[in-house]
């Protein structure tokens, strides 16, 4: 008997299959809001020039490929800490954060899956319905038991806050619950500030471990603004560990660049911590690579590079916000006979269109306009030249 005969074909990822036929799809119209990633107005990934600017120093420096320490760069760490937490954030002060660098938010979340499960393996792990496919994917692989809170009501096309504060107040302690800190993935609906104040009572009343993903820093309303979640957990001292991702933020997809921290409740603690997080790394894939990592450090450590990468991502937050308000101003326009306000309030990359599988299907085929069969459409990929076809199209598919 062959070794591997009895092995099964995976099911493809639905939305990287998707970008598989949008690629072999020769109509010169085409649009894809499938994949979440960011495209300018011309349609392309852009290369950030804060991005061009480091690298191109970090070539001249023709600096060694040695190995990296486990958990990644020093000043690369300590410029997410910041970042996420604020300069003047006291946990810093008192050593009560440990950051190890990650292979993107993906990695961020399987290093931090594999020390809980280590920790408490009996435990449960809630995400909301609907999440990121991979949340499940990633916590089940880990070993764990996940299930789902509610979340977002598609009729009042907001997030159904009551059934949420239910089910965590159903939760065993210890119970992990995983929470977009902004810009939800695949809805664009946000808490509110005063329900993030409300989650973070219950989860320390309740003895929740939350686990914040946070994937679109800068992509909500601002740098600042987008962490407040991140902060309010900080503010409250709850053990809590957060997953960021540069991938979209500095248009470094490819690069895997990432990091996970976990808030403590002393200095010794993070040294306890951190030592078990670099022995599930060690075991993983030994230490993280340089490139993306020294290009991130690089731009946020550097006064000049800083405010240049800031600019550029208010240039994209700025062209997603125009590109909402365009598209809802368009389908009012052609006579949609649905009214998508909704959209000005999402935020982030993603919309909850509220198109049906079958509304898809019919983009999909006769217009060859790709969306993700649940109706979540990426409006980060709209842009001047096609929000005209994509209007068009969902209103006649609409009407
Ligand atoms: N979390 C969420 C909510 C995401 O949307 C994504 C990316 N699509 C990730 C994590 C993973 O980020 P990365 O590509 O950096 O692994």
């Amino acid at each position: 008997m062959n070794l591997f005969s009895t092995v099964e074909l995976a099911p493809n990822d639905p939305i990287l299959g998707l970008n598989e036929t949008f690629n072999a799809d020769p109509r010169p119209t085409k649009v894809n809001l499938g994949i979440g990633v960011y495209t300018n107005d011309d349609g392309r990934i852009p290369l950030l020039r804060a991005v061009r600017e480091a690298e191109k120093a970090r070539l001249e420096a023709a600096v060694p490929r040695g190995y990296l320490p486990i958990d990644g760069i020093t000043a690369y760490n300590s410029a997410v800490q910041k970042l996420l937490f604020g300069a003047a954030s006291p946990l810093l002060a008192q050593g009560r954060i440990a950051t190890v660098q990650a292979l993107g938010g993906t990695g961020a979340l399987k290093i931090g899956a594999d020390f809980l499960r280590r920790l408490n393996p009996s435990a449960k792990v809630a995400v909301s319905n609907p999440s990121w496919e991979n949340h499940r994917a990633l916590f089940q692989a880990a070993g764990f038991e996940v299930v789902s809170y509610p979340y977002y009501n598609a009729e009042t096309q907001d997030v159904d806050f009551t059934s949420l504060v239910n089910a965590f107040n159903t939760y065993a302690p210890g119970t992990i619950v995983i929470l977009h800190a902004c810009c939800h993935n695949p809805t664009g609906v946000d808490l509110t500030p005063e329900q993030w104040q409300q989650v973070v009572h219950i989860v320390k009343e309740r003895q929740l471990v939350p686990f914040l993903d946070i994937a679109y820093q800068g992509f909500g309303v601002g740098i600042e603004e987008d962490a407040a979640a991140v902060r309010l957990f900080a503010e409250a001292g709850i053990n809590s560990f957060i997953a960021n991702s540069f991938s979209k933020s500095f248009s470094l997809y490819g690069e895997r660049v990432g990091a996970l921290s976990v808030i403590t409740s002393s200095e010794a603690e993070t040294l306890r911590v951190l030592s078990q997080l670099k022995l599930v790394i060690r075991t993983t894939y030994s230490n993280p690579p340089t490139h993306g990592g020294a290009i991130v450090a690089a731009i946020l450590n550097k006064p000049e590079l800083r405010a240049l990468w800031e600019q550029e991502l208010s240039e994209m937050r700025e062209r997603i916000l125009s590109m909402r308000g365009n598209l809802v101003a368009k389908l009012k326009q052609y006579g949609a006979n649905r009214d998508f306000e909704f959209v000005n309030r999402q935020r982030g990359m993603f919309s909850y269109s509220g198109l049906s599988a079958q509304h898809v299907e019919r983009l999909r085929t006769e217009f060859g306009i790709y969306a993700v069969s649940t109706g979540r459409i990426c409006v980060a990929a709209l842009n001047t030249r096609n929000i005209e076809t994509v209007a068009q199209a969902i209103t006649q598919v609409l009407n």
